[in-house]
Formats: C-alpha cells, structure tokens, sequence
C-alpha cells in the first residue's frame, strides 16, 4: 500500500487527494474485514459487587480499555428479591437480599461514574444480568425501573429455583427434578422463552447454558422436541430484534465451543439474528482471553462481524 501511494502523490494535487482517500477507505475496509471491533456485550462482573467474581470494577474497565475494546456493557447480577433466592457465595459472605439491593445501587452509580470518567477512551453502557427464578416478572422490571440500565441481558441459571450452573451435582439434581436431562432442557428452554416474552431482554445471555454439564449436548440439542423450542426461542429474539450474546467465557470453563453451539449459531444466521461476543468476564485475567477464538467461529459460521450495539 505505501508503495502505490508513493506513486499517486506524483499525480496532479485534487486527484491524489482524491485517490489518497480512496486508498484511505479500502484500507480502513480491509482493516474491519480482517480484525473486527473489540467488544463486549455481556461481562464485567468485579469482587467489588458480585462475591464469585474478582477485583475492582475500575481495574476491569482499564483492563478493557488497555485492550482496545471500542465499547462493553458491564452487566453485573442483579440483587434478589428474597435471601433463599441470592447466589450460595454472597449467602456465605452474610450478605442478604437487602444488603445485596444497597450493593447493587452502589454498582449502578459506580458504573455511571466510571462511564463518565473514562468516556473518551471507551464507550461503557451500563447494564444488568436479569435472573428467571420465581416472581421474576415482576421483579426484573420493578429492578429495571428502580435503575434504569441501558440494557438489560436475559439470563436463566435457575429451573425451579435450583442453580442449574454452579456444580455437576446441581445439575443432576434438577435434571432428576426435570424427568432427566431432555426434561431439563424443555424446561430451560421454556422458562428461558418466558423471559423472552415477558422482559423483551435487550441481549439473550448464554443462550443454550444448559447444555454446561452434558457431555451429550450435541445430539441432544437437534432432538425434536428441544430443537423445536430453540427455534420458537430464536424466533421471539428475531421479533424482538434482540441481540444473542456469543459467550465465551464457557472456554475459560472447559466447554469445547462458546455458548451458543454451532448448529444454534447456524440457526440464528439463517434468521438473520444479531451475535455479538460477551466475555462475561468475572475478574482482569477472562478479559480478551478468548477472543480471537471465538471471532474465528463467527466468521466461520458467516455472523457479521459488525456488531450491532444494545444500545
Ligand atoms: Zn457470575
Ligand atoms: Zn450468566
């Protein structure tokens, strides 16, 4: 390129200029086409404000920033609405659901602050991982009307108010609870599509996490019954004009691909359904961790890499 432009400087003044620029825009395409905009649309979760997670909200936002993310929605857990409701760590740190409500205001302020404090080097949106345990309809929007995020992200890690996501043992355990593991996954879908219709979620986080714990989760996904629910799922998000977060933190957790699988991936191409990379980072050291991984499965797959924001 610096060779050709050498050689348009010879050409009379407004001309080169004129191609001077054109090669400015084919390089600046060239450049987007192989290394697309650094981003997140699901992560940021500190030790400052969730008790499973590590370090200051601060030190995450430079963290991003030293990496040369162009804008990330820091999506912290919201607070529950009852103590038997809150995740095991915060109950093991004596903190209950109205302590964990005082935190999550702090979160929200301590989040715009540093928005602000830090606009000219990266665009931070200030959002929330919504839960779908019970009651969770009318609390989410109480939550989201209380704050008022720029965005919130659909999450289910619960299926009759059991985490279904913190150890294999609680897995099982729902799955029994759910006639086993085809039932587990009727009812996560299900609930899942709850979601969906009732918050209109902005971002749809690790859509098929209940695949986390079962080794079989290729075969099982494409069963009829299971299949049917993931496309009136991605059916709703296409309506909506949601975004599906390509979560990669589920290599950090030993996962063979990010949430969402390939076949789901393929769907949601088809369907013409926005992906965009979430870390769901939970400390410095997930931050771009697998990023260029997980890029070279969407550009696989043909996912546009010009990421549609949330906000
Ligand atoms: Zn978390
Ligand atoms: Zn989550």
């Amino acid at each position: 390129m610096g060779i050709s432009r050498d050689r348009l400087i010879l050409l009379p003044g407004s001309l080169a200029a004129h191609h001077r620029r054109a090669n400015e825009i084919i390089e600046e395409r060239q450049r987007m086409a192989t290394s697309p905009e650094r981003v997140s649309v699901h992560g940021g979760h500190s030790g400052q404000f969730c008790d499973h997670a590590e370090d200051m909200l601060e030190d995450i936002v430079q963290a991003y920033i030293a990496r040369g993310y162009t804008w990330v929605g820091i999506s912290e857990h919201m607070p529950p609405e009852r103590d038997e409701l809150s995740y095991p760590d915060e109950l093991e740190a004596g903190l209950n659901a109205a302590g964990q409500q005082v935190r999550f205001a702090d979160y929200m302020a301590t989040c715009r602050r540093l928005r602000d404090r830090y606009a000219s080097q990266i665009r931070i949106l200030v959002a929330f991982e919504a839960e779908a345990y019970t009651g969770f309809e009318h609390w989410v929007p109480a939550v989201r009307k209380k704050f008022e995020p720029d965005y919130i992200v659909g999450s289910v890690h619960h299926i009759d108010d059991q985490l279904i996501d913190g150890s294999p043992e609680w897995y099982r355990a729902a799955a029994e609870a759910a006639g086993g593991v085809d039932g587990l996954y009727c009812a996560y879908f299900d609930r899942q599509y709850e979601v969906i219709r009732t918050l209109e979620p902005e971002v749809v986080g690790h859509f098929d996490l209940v695949r986390i714990f079962d080794p079989d989760y290729r075969e099982r996904l494409v069963k009829p019954d299971i299949w049917r629910r993931i496309v009136r799922n991605l059916e709703a998000i296409r309506d909506l004009g949601s975004i599906l977060d390509f979560n990669l933190a589920a290599l950090k957790k030993g996962q063979p691909e990010p949430y969402i699988a390939r076949p789901l991936l393929e769907q949601a191409r088809k369907m013409d359904i926005a992906v965009v990379p979430g870390d769901d980072s939970h400390g410095v050291g997930n931050i771009d961790r697998f990023w260029n991984e997980g890029v070279r499965i969407l550009r696989e797959v043909g996912i546009d890499l010009e990421w549609k924001p949330p906000a």
